[in-house]
């Protein structure tokens, strides 16, 4: 059978089926997926707020406890390799500042869980994983792909102690869900808190996971397949 366009969109509707019956095949990566550093600047000389930046960096007061760094998730495995800081586009590092900017006046900080994550490293993922319950399907990709999506909570400013959020990261029970009310007055007054601030500065929540915010129009960003080697290096020369 020749291929044509038809064809191969036939085909793709197939193996994505297939997926979806066997769960364990892993899918071709969606189109636009930016793994040349060359195209990755040609896009950003155009669109500056899309330049990847050392969150950091630009906010030195965050706390970071990078998970998929270390074997504390739920994989129990370094997905990462040791990081220092994460990075995010700079439209969402702005937006991320003015948000800990209102938190400070309050005596709260940030605390991030993750940020911008490889799009080979949600292709891993989903390797192991492969229900979209738990981890982004790489048919999609993920914001934290994009580089416009992170995962964080509330902390103590004083002491670093997190506010109770009533589950930890990554816990994937309905315990979780924004929607879930059946949790103590002080759980749901510091989820609100923190939902309410995250979202006066431009972020959207997800339903499903209190601690996963994506800048609004994550979508207008490019899935990026940059390691973080490289990332720190093409940084450093901003
Ligand atoms: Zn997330």
């Amino acid at each position: 059978m020749p291929v044509t366009p038809v064809n191969s969109a036939l085909l793709f509707l197939m193996l994505i089926s297939l997926k979806v019956a066997s769960q364990n095949i892993p899918v071709s990566p969606p189109p636009g997926v930016i793994r040349s550093i060359k195209v990755y600047k040609g896009l950003v000389k155009n669109n500056p707020a899309a330049g990847m930046t050392d969150v950091k960096k630009s906010m030195p007061g965050l706390m970071l406890d990078l998970r998929y760094a270390t074997k504390n998730n739920f994989m129990h495995q370094n997905l990462y390799p040791a990081l220092t800081t994460t990075y995010l586009r700079r439209a969402a590092v702005q937006a991320l500042d003015s948000v800990e900017k209102e938190l400070r006046t309050v005596g709260l900080g940030l605390k991030i869980f993750d940020a911008y994550r490889p799009y080979s490293v949600t292709r891993k993922m989903w390797e192991l994983i492969g229900d979209e319950r738990y981890v982004a399907n790489p048919a999609k990709g993920s914001g934290h792909n994009r580089g416009t999506t992170v995962d964080l909570t509330l902390v103590q400013l004083a002491t670093g102690q997190e506010l109770d959020m009533g589950t930890g990261f990554d816990n994937f029970s309905d315990t979780a869900h924004h929607t879930f009310t059946h949790l103590p007055e002080e759980v749901l007054h510091n989820r609100k808190l923190l939902r309410t601030t995250m979202e006066r500065h431009g972020f959207v929540a997800l339903e499903t996971e209190w601690w996963h915010y994506s800048l609004a129009g994550s979508g207008n960003y490019d899935l990026l397949d940059i390691s973080f080697k490289k990332l720190k290096k093409l940084v450093s020369q901003n």
